[in-house]
């Protein structure tokens, strides 16, 4: 099964498709992950991207296209594979529509209000990549992930004005996205403000479904 995660930064792609990736054994590709990949490694992708992402902004196109591209060559893919944050621009699922052929598209539907008390208490594990929240799912010892022991950190972008930036970028570049793949009767909607699991169970249902 090849799916597209797509909504709104703070709608829980990346936390569906971490159980996602389990239960349809198909390989988690996030974009977001391979740029703060290449920012904690110092490399010249890194040095390129991080003040764009830690603005809220889009990385260019080009750069994004030919990473996923890559990606998308390797074996493990050839059949199955969860693309969470990619494509974000018509742009981008144009070009994705030329190396491969996608199932379903998941948009992940969430209001504006929970987007920003959703990312403004966020804490991700630096080793496991667990998102806990501050408020809403906090870890026993504060600082230190219950499921991995990792150091937690707050993402350079999850601060008030990026959060705003991030939501304007999605509303403008991104979400113009549902109505192209409702058109190629690839889109699928999940109402994404239930928890994680109840929200998989969703999933299953919607893709069973004609
Ligand atoms: P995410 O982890 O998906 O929230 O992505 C974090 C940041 O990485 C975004 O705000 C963008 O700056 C950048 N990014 C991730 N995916 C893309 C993409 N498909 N196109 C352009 N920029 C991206």
């Amino acid at each position: 099964m090849k799916l597209v995660f797509l909504g709104p930064p703070g709608a829980g792609k990346g936390t569906l498709a971490v159980k996602a990736t389990v239960f349809f054994k198909a390989p988690h590709i996030s974009t977001g992950d391979i740029f703060r990949g290449a920012i904690a490694t110092g490399s010249p992708l890194g040095m390129k991207v991080k003040s764009i992402i830690d603005e809220g902004r889009l990385v260019d196109d080009d750069i994004t296209i030919g990473l996923v591209h890559e990606r998308l060559s390797k074996d493990d893919v050839k059949n199955s594979y969860i693309l969470d944050g990619f494509p974000r621009t018509i742009a981008q699922a144009e070009a994705l529509t030329k190396f491969s052929k996608i199932d379903a598209v998941i948009n992940l539907e969430v209001p504006d209000k929970l987007v920003f008390e959703r990312l403004s208490g966020r804490l991700v594990c630096r080793k496991c990549g667990f998102n806990w929240h501050k408020y809403f799912n906090p870890p026993k010892k504060e600082g230190i992930c219950d499921k991995c022991g990792g150091e937690l950190y707050t993402r350079d972008d999850d601060n008030v004005e990026a959060i705003k930036e991030r939501l304007e970028v999605y509303r403008e570049q991104t979400a113009p996205l549902i109505e192209y793949y409702l058109a190629r009767g690839l889109l699928k909607e999940i109402d994404a403000c239930p928890n994680v699991d109840i929200i998989l169970e969703n999933l299953k249902k919607v893709l069973d479904s004609p």
